[in-house]
């Protein structure tokens, strides 16, 4: 067991998106509720790039639990929301979830990449990453 206080309260304070959702570190907030909060990155890749990112301190997709398939469905679907309120529904967009060291991930609190605003470059077929 560790840290009884991180345990109940489920937030990381060496966490930079967990002190973002205390308001402890400033971010442009764009969306907020229950579960998630979405701010903008502070190095976007392209035109519109938000991070979508549980309320709760989970570090990355390989924690997550059976009961958490809501959660992740409530991610994209505020994505969608938010995609729609850029403006970037209809020219499209990409969603992201790095894990892990070779999946990129940096900030090891879950979040979801909305990017779009410009054209992507296809990644699919990947002769090499
Ligand atoms: P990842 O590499 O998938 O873990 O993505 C982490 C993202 O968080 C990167 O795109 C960073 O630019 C972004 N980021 C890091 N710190 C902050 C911050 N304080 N506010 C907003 N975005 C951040
Ligand atoms: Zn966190």
């Amino acid at each position: 067991m560790g840290d009884p206080w991180v345990a109940t309260t489920k937030t990381n304070m060496d966490c930079i998106f967990c002190k973002i959702i205390a308001g402890e570190s400033s971010a442009q907030i764009l969306y907020r509720d229950d579960l998630v909060t979405a701010f903008r990155d502070t190095h976007p890749i392209a035109p519109s790039h938000i991070l979508i990112v549980t309320n709760r301190h989970i570090d990355s997709v390989n924690e997550l639990q059976p009961e958490d398939e809501s959660l992740v469905g409530h991610m994209v679907m505020v994505a969608k929301h938010l995609a729609a309120q850029q403006g970037i529904a209809e020219s499209g967009y990409r969603l992201i979830v790095n894990t892990g060291a070779h999946g990129g991930q940096t900030v090891f609190h879950i979040h979801l990449h909305l990017i779009g605003g410009r054209l992507a470059r296809v990644v699919v077929p990947v002769p090499a990453w």
